[in-house]
């Protein structure tokens, strides 16, 4: 039977969710969303919303998609599932493999290894570079190096080697061999520089002093996401990915990058990575691969890391490591659909034009009390939400402004996402100028309600 809205709203006990706001500040209203098309979606209260959260970074090709729901419907005519252990393996899955790897020729992608969601994502990449070296005679290589304010997933390693401590909290003790380095970003840094050339200079040096004193001949790999999403959408300066990616190089260490937000068009670019001009060795996606309708991830690597692990010595060259999901046909159908939208309507490329119409607008909203910042690339935006704009100190979490916020443009017609002290965007990329003016428009008249 269909339930009303507040039927829901009331009954949240037997449903868990980490950060679910009735949890956090139980004066918090779940929205209940029920039916989606293109852009927009419904609630159990029949609102029509404009989705400017996307999903959670990953309806990338929008709602209800009829290729889509096309493809899957014709591979569960089929079969709906069967395993790719002990020599057995769909001819989808296949398909999708060598999709990626035509598509990512630019980053010299060569093999890919599946599961179902970004952590998994995360977690293969992490231990394939562990594996890499140990193939390549360098057992010793085992840390990683990444940034603080990342996320990575909530799998053990991807915890690990998260930026953010609260992820941290009751789930010690974490991965030993992970170091932290500052994250690239303008508005707050421990040098207080707001000069981009000059921040990248610190970081560097704080990267190369550290791989210094560590040892290069202990890192396997530097993990990060080309811009941090879940972090606050941080955008680094033009030349901070490839003086990372020349430093890596030159002490050996592998560059995994983090494309589960920014992986097929988020960022204006088909990957992050692709946006700086740098060649990651090993990329974890998940998210906009398959556009949320069915869970897959995928971990695709470069020929340097594939060569050596088929050719390690020993037991070195078996891959000792895949889930019931790595390759899931119904899952791998969906991706194609979902690929053939991204690249048939070129998504990155609207990503990108939208995005620009999207940022500019979004400065205006600097005015507003509480509004310290507003920043992003191509789809992906964030309002930080400040205390005091001169210090940027941040509003406090525990106030729930942003969840306020949140709820205002909600009546006014519009999803935003909530993040502690942060309001973050990442819309559909079929996205159009006009929804992004009027997504805008919903969170200017947001804001002046709680100003
Ligand atoms: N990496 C990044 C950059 C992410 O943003 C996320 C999810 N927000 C993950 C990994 C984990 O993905 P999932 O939630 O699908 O496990």
């Amino acid at each position: 039977a269909i339930r009303a809205a507040g039927d829901y709203k009331t009954a949240t006990k037997n449903f868990w969710h980490p950060m679910s706001p009735s949890k956090q500040d139980p004066s918090q209203e779940t929205l209940i969303v029920v039916s989606g098309e293109g852009n927009y979606v419904t609630d159990a209260d029949g609102n029509r919303l404009l989705d400017g959260v996307g999903g959670l970074w990953n309806v990338n090709v929008g709602h209800n998609r009829a290729e889509v729901k096309d493809a899957i419907k014709a591979q569960l005519d089929q079969l709906a599932y069967y395993q790719s252990f002990d020599g057995v393996a769909h001819p989808r899955v296949y398909d999708l493999a060598d999709r990626l790897v035509g598509m990512l020729a630019q980053e010299d992608a060569h093999r890919v290894l599946f599961g179902s969601n970004g952590s998994d994502a995360v977690e293969t990449a992490l231990k394939l570079s562990r594996q890499y070296w140990i193939a390549a005679g360098e057992p010793g290589r085992v840390r990683f190096l990444s940034l603080r304010n990342s996320y990575h997933g909530m799998h053990i390693g991807g915890t690990s080697v998260g930026g953010n401590a609260v992820y941290h909290y009751n789930h010690g003790p974490l991965l030993p061999g992970v170091e932290l380095l500052d994250s690239p970003f303008l508005y707050r840094n421990p040098w207080n520089t707001e000069d981009p050339a000059e921040l990248t200079d610190h970081l560097i040096r704080q990267l190369e002093e550290r791989i210094e004193f560590l040892g290069g001949q202990t890192i396997a790999a530097f993990i990060a996401e080309p811009v941090q999403g879940a972090g606050g959408v941080i955008v680094p300066p033009e030349d901070y990915w490839p003086r990372v990616r020349e430093v890596l190089d030159r002490h050996g260490i592998l560059m995994i990058s983090d494309e589960v937000v920014t992986g097929f068009g988020r960022t204006g670019n088909m990957l992050g990575s692709r946006g700086w001009g740098v060649k990651p060795d090993i990329m974890a996606f998940a998210k906009g691969i398959s556009a949320g309708y069915i869970p897959l991830a995928a971990t695709v690597f470069n020929r340097r890391v594939a060569d050596a692990i088929e050719n390690g010595p020993g037991f070195s060259n078996v891959i000792m490591h895949g889930y019931t999901y790595s390759g899931h046909p119904t899952a791998a159908a969906a991706a194609l659909a979902v690929l053939d939208i991204v690249e048939r309507d070129d998504l990155p490329g609207n990503a990108g034009l939208v995005g620009a119409v999207l940022q500019d607008e979004l400065q205006a909203l600097e005015s507003h009390r509480y509004v310290g910042e507003t920043r992003g690339k191509g789809l992906m935006a964030a309002i930080d939400l400040v205390a005091d704009k001169g210090t940027r100190e941040s509003v406090d979490p525990s106030s729930g402004i942003a969840h306020r916020i949140a709820a205002a443009a909600r009546e006014e017609g519009v999803v935003v996402r909530p993040a502690g002290t942060k309001i973050i965007l990442s819309p559909p990329l079929t996205l159009e100028a006009d929804e992004a003016r009027e997504m805008v428009r919903a969170l200017d008249a947001a804001l002046s309600r709680v100003d």
